[in-house]
């Protein structure tokens, strides 16, 4: 996962506070190591993943997202931290305990980054909370899971992140940076090819529902060859093998997303 820092010289200012206790603190550490005050912390979304860190940014009295991050943390991502400090057996000093924003942006809020100003926007999709910030003045976009390796809609819905993707594709110019969640730094030209495969595992999806099939089926019959190009395929097999569970969960997402909407 990725944290994004922008620092002036007198202050910082972060995007996403990490999953590991021991990152977070070497963040923070090269923060302090420039004298650099913590001017405020964005969670592009609840995913533990982006928030866990939050307990240690206390001090900047400013961790701030979408209001329905708050939310979607006490009630969706309740059972994580327990997964989390199991998993990653984090000792007492290092559990995560849920650290909640305490301040709210909407859709095109503005935020003083310190060095200059940063637009949020609200790209639901890979969850409901999603928000992406763009710095216009360096062609630079943080996108937290709204663009990722394979586009992952496991806690949201497709058709808004397709909605989402358009819109990261309006304001990123062709020598614009895409900072992704995880993974790469990218320009635009890849996110024809994510809408695009999109909307095939939604045509493929609802083929099987047309025939009566399950859920189970849809998402062992849709492989992920069949809806990104050859080559896309073959770069996620060599270069993001740990990620291709993303491909069946979206098939499953799609296909109870697709139901619901039926009468
Ligand atoms: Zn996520």
């Amino acid at each position: 996962m990725t944290s994004v820092l922008f620092h002036s010289e007198k202050s910082a200012f972060v995007f996403d506070s990490l999953l590991y206790p021991d990152d977070t603190r070497i963040l923070l550490q090269r923060i302090r190591e420039q004298d650099l005050a913590v001017r405020g912390l964005v969670n592009t979304h609840w995913h533990i993943d982006h928030t866990a860190g939050n307990q240690l940014f206390l001090e900047t009295n400013r961790i701030i997202s979408h209001s329905l991050c708050g939310d979607l943390m006490r009630t969706e991502g309740k059972d994580d931290p327990d997964w989390a400090n199991r998993e990653l057996q984090l000792g007492e000093e290092d559990r995560i305990r849920p650290t909640y924003p305490n301040e709210t942006i909407v859709d095109g809020s503005v935020l003083d980054i310190g060095i200059s100003e940063m637009k949020v926007i609200h790209t639901p999709g890979h969850t409901p909370d999603s928000v992406i910030g763009w710095h216009e003045d360096e062609g630079v976009l943080v996108a937290g899971d709204t663009v990722m390796e394979i586009p992952f809609v496991g806690y949201g819905n497709s058709r808004s992140l397709i909605r989402s993707l358009k819109v990261v594709q309006s304001i990123v110019k062709d020598d614009g940076k895409i900072i992704q969640g995880h993974g790469g730094v990218y320009g635009s030209e890849r996110l024809t090819d994510d809408i695009r495969y999109i909307e095939e595992v939604r045509k493929r999806t609802t083929e099987y529902l047309d025939s009566g099939k399950r859920a189970e089926e849809a998402s062992a019959g849709i492989k992920m060859e069949d809806c990104f190009s050859k080559e896309r395929s073959k770069f996620l097999n060599d270069r993001f093998g740990s990620l291709l569970w993303c491909h069946p969960s979206n098939v499953q997402r799609v296909y109870e997303e697709l139901r619901s909407e039926r009468p």
